[in-house]
């Protein structure tokens, strides 16, 4: 391997990062990650940390799971491609669509389509919607409704839907028809209350009025993350999911969950929307599908649905969609040793267990740290939000997020932030000593920046 210096010094001339600006990678040098072993991740200095970033939500059974290695390496012996373009299938693809349609039969989600990635997935909901629609005869349905702090890839579509404007601005004009809720947000909202409950009403009446407005005969589906992972960990209210399939429902509107980070364990169910017993029409997943080791996506897709594009009512049942790696047979086989981890070691029980004792400890230091203006969490995916300022609420500045991560860092742990917010998520087979890990880094890391 090439000398540190020539690593650091190339990295920032030749290499773009995602969500970062060219010139930060000078100012500030990512870590250089070599190496990683169980829950930790190893940097060129030799310097061992605690992962509580878990990869980028997917390294959900660590660094070290053998059979998903194995099971990639074997296959790349076997079969390392082949296309899944009409005449052609593989093996390990067909056994994961099976396993897949067990894994969700009581979703009602028993047909899959394969893609590369989050965006992908993404992507392929948002067109398979509007295809059911005209197929259904309701052409007109091409409307698209999602949250504000929304985050589903970067795609257009995607980008279209997400309801951040960092990841939107730059790239516009985007897809039109494309309409925002407020997010089921406590902390901060547009309703006057910090009342979940209240927020969710009042979110479901914005929902009725905007499909008033716009004509339910227009609206093709709404996408919403059951728990918003990128815009900042939002859990909503226990009645927020199902009030949003009920009005759905009511109106013919297709509902979208993206669980890219929520399916397969990380808010201690099985999925985000089982948490509160709602069965989407369509769901995306990717990440934790294959442990983060390869790069891979699964849609799922409701009876209902299928049903539908399987009639081939008008002959328009075709999908016209799909990626030279849909399918891929090593991210089938890397897949389907995942899941069958996934399974055996009960992560989504322990992600649950784990996720209780996270959140404590992060309450813990809110008592103590000023800087900490909110605390959120499910399962194995948290967020302390901070603040220069408890009583406005002011988002805390740039810098002392930067001093929060380095210092966490230096006490063994590494965290991410995102805008105001620190976001962890952990691999979900941490132990409660990992816990008291993180808890204790972060403990250093927010005195460091000043907060008391
Ligand atoms: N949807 C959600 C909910 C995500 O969190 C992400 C990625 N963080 C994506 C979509 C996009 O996935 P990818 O980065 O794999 O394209």
């Amino acid at each position: 391997m090439r000398e540190t210096n020539f690593l650091i010094e190339n990295n920032a001339r030749h290499l773009w990062h995602p969500m970062a600006h060219p010139a930060e990678m000078q100012a500030h040098p990512p870590r250089i990650v070599n190496a990683a072993e169980g829950v930790e991740i190893v940097d060129i200095h030799g310097k061992k940390v605690l992962d509580a970033v878990g990869g980028l939500w997917n390294v959900n059974l660590g660094y070290s799971c053998e059979p998903v290695k194995r099971a990639i390496r074997e296959q790349l012996e076997e079969l390392p491609y082949y296309s899944t373009f009409r005449g052609t299938t593989n093996s390990p693809l067909i056994e994961l669509s099976y396993e897949l349609a067990e894994w969700f039969k009581e979703d009602g989600l028993t047909r899959s389509f394969f893609t590369s990635g989050g965006s992908d997935s993404v992507e392929t909901c948002l067109r398979l919607a509007r295809q059911y629609h005209k197929i259904n005869g309701q052409p007109e349905r091409t409307k698209f409704i999602a949250l504000k702090k929304g985050y589903h890839g970067t795609h257009f579509g995607g980008a279209s839907v997400n309801g951040n404007q960092n990841f939107r601005r730059n790239y516009e004009p985007l897809l039109p028809g494309v309409f925002h809720l407020p997010a089921p947000w406590t902390y901060r909202n547009p309703f006057g209350t910090s009342d979940g409950a209240e927020v969710a009403a009042a979110i479901g009446r914005l929902f009725e009025e905007e499909i008033a407005f716009q004509g339910a005969d227009t609206i093709a589906a709404l996408i919403l993350e059951p728990v918003l992972g990128a815009g900042g960990v939002i859990v909503p209210h226990d009645s927020f999911l199902p009030l949003m399939r009920a009005i759905s429902d009511r109106h013919g509107i297709l509902l979208i969950a993206d669980e890219v980070i929520t399916a397969f364990g990380r808010t201690g169910a099985w999925t985000g929307s089982r948490l509160w017993g709602v069965k989407p029409d369509l769901m995306s997943t990717a990440k934790a599908i294959t442990n983060g080791y390869y790069p891979f996506g699964a849609v799922m897709i409701a009876d209902k649905v299928a049903e539908v594009f399987e009639s081939n009512k008008n002959g328009t049942g075709t999908i016209g969609h799909g990626y030279t790696y849909s399918g891929h047979p090593v991210g089938a086989a890397a897949a389907l040793a995942t899941l069958k981890e996934t399974s055996r070691l009960s992560v989504a029980a322990n992600a649950a267990a784990r996720g209780e004792e996270l959140l404590d400890g992060l309450e813990n230091l809110q008592n103590r740290h000023e800087l900490i203006g909110d605390v959120r969490g499910k399962g194995l995916m948290c967020a302390l939000e901070l603040v220069s300022d408890r009583g406005s609420k002011t988002p805390a500045p740039k810098e002392i997020l930067q001093t929060v991560q380095d210092a966490t860092y230096e006490a063994g742990v590494l965290v991410r932030t995102s805008g105001p917010n620190v976001i962890l998520s952990p691999p979900l087979v941490i132990t409660a000593n990992d816990v008291a890990r993180i808890v204790s880094a972060l403990d250093a890391g927010l005195a460091a920046a000043g907060g008391r």
